[in-house]
This record gives C-alpha cells, sequence and structure tokens, in this order.
C-alpha cells in the first residue's frame, strides 16, 4: 500500500510538473516571458529638440540620414562664415502629417510659412544652423 501511494505522488508531482512547463513555455504565461524579453527599442521616427543634430526645427521629428530638411541658403552678402538660410520643413511637416511650429515665436505655421536661419560654417565640422525666427515673426516674404 506505502508503493502505491508513493506512486500515485510521484505520478502527481510528474503531473504538477508537464502542467507547470506546459503553462511556462506554450500556455498563457508564455505571453508574460515573451514581454519580460521584449527590450524596449528607441522609435526610429522619435521627437527631439529643434536644434539638434537630424531634427528637423520646423516640427521637431527626428530624422533618418535619407530624409533631409528641405532648406535653401543663400550667398554670404558679408563674405563671412554665416550665410541666410529659409528652412522649408522635412518630409514629415511639409506633408501636414506634423504640426509646424516655429521654435523662436511658437506660432503654428501653414505649408507656405518658412524658417529663417542663419548658418554657420565649420572647416571639419558640422554646419551649425542657428533659427532667427519664421515668416511670421521675422515678417520676411512666404516662398511660393
Ligand atoms: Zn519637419
Ligand atoms: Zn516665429
Amino acid at each position: 500500500m506505502g508503493t502505491y501511494l508513493q506512486i500515485l505522488a510521484f505520478v502527481l508531482i510528474g503531473v504538477a510538473l508537464l502542467w507547470f512547463g506546459y503553462t511556462l513555455f506554450i500556455g498563457p504565461l508564455a505571453g508574460i516571458r515573451r514581454v519580460w524579453r521584449q527590450r524596449p527599442k528607441p522609435p526610429r521616427k522619435g521627437t527631439g529638440f529643434p536644434g539638434d543634430p537630424q531634427v528637423c526645427p520646423v516640427c521637431s521629428a527626428r530624422l533618418d540620414k535619407k530624409y533631409l530638411v528641405k532648406s535653401l541658403a543663400f550667398p554670404s552678402l558679408t563674405g563671412g562664415k554665416d550665410r541666410l538660410m529659409h528652412i522649408r520643413g522635412c518630409v514629415y511637416c511639409m506633408n501636414g502629417s506634423r504640426p509646424r511650429v516655429c521654435p523662436v515665436c511658437g506660432a503654428h505655421l501653414g505649408e507656405d510659412d518658412i524658417l529663417v536661419a542663419r548658418m554657420f560654417e565649420r572647416p571639419h565640422r558640422r554646419s551649425h544652423v542657428h533659427v532667427l525666427g519664421c515668416s511670421r515673426c521675422k515678417k520676411v516674404g512666404k516662398l511660393k
């Protein structure tokens, strides 16, 4: 009788282990394990701060290298290293999928509004762009 109970106990433990393994690897708990394993990835297209490298100054979208901010640089009038620049925006805010905001005055910009910036060309380094304002707060002509 004692051996019979022992076998029964082993069988019960075995079934319990099987059930535990089933729930852990295949059953509902497996979903929790998968969530634990997934590490949060940084978003491809997040939001950055205007002025950061590869951040659109109009809509603050963090941009891939292939998406450049559409801008127009004028030859320097003073003959110095700084050039005037008109920034139209990036692929995200030029098709209206992101709000266009002037980082200087905070005004919401229309599709034909532009930002005026000063670009400082620095040898052997990335050009520095300083946004002066938009076509509303700087009172410059809109681009057609
Ligand atoms: Zn943009
Ligand atoms: Zn402005």
